[in-house]
């Protein structure tokens, strides 16, 4: 075999090239370095820090019937967590909205999970001075997924309890929506291993967490319980605390512990991802009757309502 760039011999097996099988991107198309582009094109050097170091921060944001759900929040979200990390990048807050919109209606998805990311990109000097590097922004819009399937939706979900602690605050701050997922990961990992579809790590005082893309609520005699420490302040969180207002119901974020989780009426998990999804089953324990309680029923139908309303949703104009 002759390696086409430098014309050696090399005594290496002949490699398939599945990275490069484009049936491996879903459809989608991505904004980088100034260019629009199909998702299969869309890569990244491997000096880039948001690689090699996990050193970047992003933030996704779903279209539902061809409009953006509460866009707004996710870009403070987005911008908050670039100060944090000292990153800056030659676009503002509406040129990023733009661009999204964009990649939604070149992509013509209706129903969409949209990316924004910013990686602290590297130094043309190979500098080991995170000051020196030159961010990147990326930015894509592929179909939506969610982490519950419509069966899991329809039944709830079975969770896993791990023992993993999720990284401490005060390594990264949580409020920065980051890509630190080794922990989460090791936790789901344990939990397929259990039988279980999702896991619940914890937090560094050992209560309940967040999982791998997503919050948790226990619903007790009608009132919301969520954890307040050590968790990403999710968007679809936030939206509960607003939908509870509305109906009336009493939301508490605190230290939430296992024996809370299990000895509630009602479990649900909230993410973008997904948007409010129950939970039936914690470990071994049933919750409750085992069927998707009434409190969850009823916030799950107002989030997707609000998906239509223009005070909670912005239109992509499509071509
Ligand atoms: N927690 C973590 C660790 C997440 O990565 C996410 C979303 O990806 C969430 C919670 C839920 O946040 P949101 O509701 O903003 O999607």
């Amino acid at each position: 075999m002759t390696n086409a760039t430098s014309g050696l011999e090399t005594s290496l097996p002949a490699v398939t090239t599945r990275h490069n099988d484009h049936r491996r991107y879903p459809h989608g198309v991505a904004f980088m370095d100034g260019q629009y582009l199909p998702m299969s094109e869309a890569k990244i050097s491997v000096l880039d820090w948001g690689f090699l170091h996990s050193d970047a921060t992003y933030d996704t944001v779903h279209v539902w019937n061809g409009r953006f759900f509460r866009l707004d929040l996710h870009l403070d979200r987005f911008f908050g967590g670039m100060e944090r990390l000292r990153m800056k990048l030659p676009y503002d807050r509406d040129q990023i909205a733009a661009i999204l919109a964009n990649c939604v209606a070149l992509s013509g998805h209706r129903a969409s999970y949209v990316e924004m990311i910013c990686t602290r990109g590297s130094s043309p000097t190979f500098s080991r001075d995170p000051r020196q590097s030159e961010n990147r922004f990326i930015a894509f819009a592929v179909p939506y997924g969610s982490v519950a399937n419509e069966e899991q939706l329809q039944r709830g979900l079975h969770v896993a309890i791990s023992d993993t602690v999720r990284i401490p605050p005060k390594s990264v701050d949580p409020k920065i929506k980051n890509y630190h997922w080794l922990d989460l990961v090791k936790g789901l990992l344990e939990a397929y291993d259990m039988g279980a579809e999702t896991t619940l790590v914890l937090d560094t005082n050992g209560f309940i967490a967040e999982g791998p893309g997503f919050n948790v609520f226990v619903v007790k005699r009608g009132d919301l319980l969520t954890p307040a420490f050590g968790v990403l302040p999710g968007i679809t969180r936030r939206t509960v605390f607003d939908l509870s207002a509305e109906l009336g119901l009493k939301v508490t974020a605190a230290d939430v512990d296992r024996h809370a989780l299990k000895a509630a009426d009602e479990v649900f998990i909230t993410s973008t991802a997904g948007g409010i999804m129950p939970v039936t089953r914690i470990d071994d324990a049933v919750i409750a009757d085992g069927n998707v309680g009434p409190v969850t029923r009823r916030l799950m139908d107002l989030y997707w309502a609000k998906h239509d309303d223009p005070a909670w949703s912005t239109a992509v104009t499509y071509a």
